[in-house]
């Protein structure tokens, strides 16, 4: 080999495009790499290596990922973008091939070509002649045959007079995929490449030939369904002028009117029937339309227009039934009752609706049956979550085609009286976006002034709700609408105690699963200790949800056994309880873990209820950073940067080294799940970890706490205590330091807790840290 041909150049490898010699080329540059080459190609004499990579994916390519045959090519402009980006615009000088990777230490990949480089008076033969004059025609016919190649070319090429040059002009046009690209650049010698081109261009302009042959047949066949929809159209008007469709009544159309007849129907909606009925007569009754209106007549017919129920509100009797339903949650019953006085005393239904809200499981959807079993109405849910569409509530218009009525006139149906108690599920997690805002077309839905003429869009005729019975849920109140919330009362149902969970379970769960399950009184016998177990390790929940489902599993395996083993009675005790639930879910006495430094239990309110969360800190040498983890919320970080702000203007007093923000590093984790936290809760609970790892003290596990700090260390109120306070008794706790503030709400918490909890209030951070903080035989102390 000529060592003269050798040079040694920045290479970047080409993601999804080839570069011919001749040709003038842009394309941006991300990798580091690549733009590092292009800054060292500049460095030059702004001549650099570029070939195709073999895959575009390939983010990091190794020596067998390039094609090794590519074009030597000069810089012609560089363009800084936005983002790191670099855009260049390069000319290619001639073919290069790689013949060694250079290692070195550079940040950019160098490899040593050796120049193919063309001479202008390569020999040009008569065979060469020829080739070029075939290419020529062909690709005039292609570039006639409907492609996107301006006809300007060709004048260009006319000019071209050597062989290789002309040949991968030509190529540079073609719309090949870049491995068919790259068999033209390997080919070194112009007979070779001129022989190539030519072949690709046949085989282009035959399969254009066969995409023509298809498109012929295609367009033929969609103007013989034209001319027949046509024909059939002209057939149904000669049959109208001569009266002829209208005495085609069938006996469906007949059984339409006989329903329409036993129905008490507004004016509006027997006028638009008669339409559509008359419309139907006059159609084939094959035909696709007619499918069409005989749907939408029988929506119609469907709906409850004139069948409701007889209210019977009576106070005393709608107590018994509530309790019959549901243990505990006075204070909701109460709420309830009241609800229907007033309901019975007006003698209508404006006024508020009732949102319930409250983690899942706590009963929200059984107590809204229950209400309409006490008033003896009908019921019928619908949820909302994910409803992003105004279309889902109120319809899709006739004129798409497979619509149907919104979920509204859907459920109405369902139910089949127009007075039922109607719940509205989820209501907090409605969603709006660009296809309408489904909350304003329910806030048309709930507003008595309006809700008597409720249009669908599929039915286009307005029908009476004013007359149903709206109950809402919602986990939390934080995402429900503002206009929505003002229409509404909200009755709270916090969670459950464990006692309460157990009650549930005997009295309410246990025997209604055995009875789905077709289990006889005596059938199965589970003892007050086991249910207790179940609650503790099988299930942690703020409602009894998982306890219903972790009993109806029971209940299911112990029918099995019945049958299949013919025993009398299936007794379940801790002993078995394992071979019917598997090993326990949950370690109930977490609070037995061992106190540990920069360990502190939190409590913090999520949209499934209360709970307890563990903060991390880990102190290590360093300077200075702070470093949050654990999917947290920017108030949560901002909170967790007032601690620290407030411990180092209070280093002395704290016994903490006051150069800490120097020479050490902070690192804050709050784990427990994936769950998104957020809000100033964990204020307190952050600042004592991190004391109490800055001064090497432990902390009692068995304290739980919540609060929001201040710069000044003031301990500031903080919502959802109830909850909170729930969660933290769920999890054994013996302690709980509240905002001073937070007295207030201790009247929600149940006697129960507060003789099992202590009770700390306290306006200072100072106040705390004596609480958790074990100061194990050191002299100093934190107590005053
Ligand atoms: P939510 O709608 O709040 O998610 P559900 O109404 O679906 O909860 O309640 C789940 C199950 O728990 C239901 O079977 C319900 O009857 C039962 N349940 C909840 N709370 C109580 C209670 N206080 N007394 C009796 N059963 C209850």
């Amino acid at each position: 080999m000529d060592n003269r041909d050798l040079k040694v150049l920045p290479y970047i490898p080409l993601r999804g495009l080839s570069v011919f010699p001749h040709m003038v080329l842009h394309f941006d540059v991300g990798r580091d790499k690549s733009i590092e080459a292009l800054e060292a190609a500049m460095a030059e004499d702004s001549i650099i290596f570029l070939s195709s990579q073999k895959s575009a994916e390939t983010e990091n390519p190794g020596q067998d990922d390039f094609y090794h045959i590519g074009t030597i090519c000069k810089i012609k402009q560089m363009l800084k973008l936005p983002g790191d980006v670099v855009r260049v615009l390069v000319e290619g000088i001639n073919r290069g091939e790689i013949v060694n990777f250079i290692e070195d230490e550079k940040d950019y990949l160098q490899v040593e070509i050796k120049d193919h480089a063309e001479s202008e008076k390569v020999k040009k033969t008569f065979e060469m002649e020829a080739l070029m004059r075939m290419i020529m025609d062909s690709f005039e016919e292609y570039i006639h045959s409907g492609s996107k190649i301006s006809p300007e070319v060709l004048l260009n090429l006319s000019d071209i007079k050597e062989p290789g040059r002309f040949a991968d002009t030509i190529a540079s046009y073609l719309p090949v995929a870049i491995d068919e690209k790259q068999l033209i650049i390997d080919k070194i010698e112009p007979k070779d490449r001129l022989e190539l081109i030519q072949d690709i261009l046949e085989k282009e302009l035959e399969i254009i030939k066969i995409e023509e042959r298809i498109s012929r047949r295609v367009k033929k066949q969609i103007n013989k369904v034209q001319k027949e929809y046509y024909l059939r159209e002209q057939v149904k008007a000669i049959q109208k002028e001569l009266g002829e469709g209208e005495m085609e009544e069938t006996d469906e159309i007949r059984g339409y009117r006989a329903k329409m007849d036993e129905m008490e129907l507004p004016e509006e909606v027997v006028e638009k029937l008669n339409k559509e009925l008359d419309k139907l007569a006059r159609m084939s009754s094959s035909s696709a339309e007619s499918g069409v209106v005989r749907n939408y007549v029988e929506w119609i017919l469907d709906l409850p227009w004139d069948k409701e129920t007889e209210d019977s509100i009576d106070i005393k009797k709608s107590r018994v039934i509530l309790d019959e339903d549901h243990y505990g949650l006075k204070d909701v019953k109460e709420r309830i009752l009241e609800y229907l006085a007033v309901r019975k005393l007006t003698d209508s239904l404006k006024g508020p609706i009732l949102c319930l809200v409250g983690p899942p499981g706590v009963g929200k959807t059984s107590i809204a049956k229950s209400v309409a079993r006490a008033i003896n109405r009908e019921f019928v849910r619908m949820s909302l979550g994910g409803v992003r569409d105004e279309a889902e509530i109120r319809g899709h218009r006739r004129t798409y085609v497979g619509s149907i009525p919104g979920r509204i006139i859907s459920s109405m149906k369902k139910v089949g009286q127009k007075n039922p108690v109607f719940l509205l599920d989820e209501i907090d997690k409605l969603s709006g976006d660009f296809r309408g805002d489904p909350a304003s077309a329910l806030l048309e839905v709930l507003d008595p002034e309006q809700n008597s003429t409720f249009t669908d869009h599929y039915l286009e005729l307005p029908f009476d709700l004013s007359k149903v019975m709206f109950i809402t849920t919602a986990n939390s109140l934080n995402t429900i609408p503002g206009p929505l919330l003002d229409r509404m009362e909200i009755i709270r149902i916090a969670g459950y105690t464990e006692d309460e969970k157990l009650s549930i379970a005997k009295k309410y769960l246990l025997p209604k699963q055995m009875k789905e399950h077709g289990l006889g009184k005596s059938k199965l016998q589970i003892s007050e200790n086991t249910l207790r177990e179940i609650v503790k390790s099988y299930t942690r929940e703020a409602g009894v949800r998982n306890l219903e489902r972790e009993i109806a599993n029971i209940c299911r395996k112990a029918g099995k056994k019945i049958v299949e083993d013919r025993v009398k009675t299936v007794r379940i005790n801790s002993g078995n309880l394992k071979n019917y639930l598997g090993n326990a879910k949950y370690r109930f006495d977490s609070v037995e873990e061992q106190n540990q430094v920069g360990l502190v239990r939190g409590l913090a309110w999520t949209a499934v209820g209360g709970d307890t969360l563990s903060i991390e800190v880990n102190i290590m040498h360093g300077t200075g950073k702070v470093q949050l983890t654990g999917k947290l919320g920017d108030v949560m970080k901002e909170s967790a940067m007032t601690g620290i702000s407030y411990i180092r203007s209070r280093a002395d007093e704290l016994k903490v080294d006051p150069n800490f923000y120097k020479e050490k590093d902070v690192h804050i984790h709050v784990p427990e799940g994936a769950i998104p936290k957020d809000g100033p809760s964990a204020g307190i609970t952050m600042a004592t970890a991190v004391i109490s790892a800055l001064t090497d003290t432990k902390v009692d596990r068995q304290v739980a706490m919540t609060g929001e700090i201040t710069l000044r260390g003031m301990v500031l109120p903080v919502g959802g205590i109830k909850e909170k306070v729930l969660a933290a008794y769920r999890a054994g706790v013996k302690k709980i330091i509240l905002p001073w503030d937070n007295k207030r709400d201790m009247e929600e918490v149940s006697e129960k807790v507060k003789k099992e909890i202590e009770f700390v209030f306290v306006k200072n951070i100072s106040e705390v840290l004596p609480h958790v903080l074990i100061v194990e035989d050191k002299e100093d102390s934190y107590e005053n």
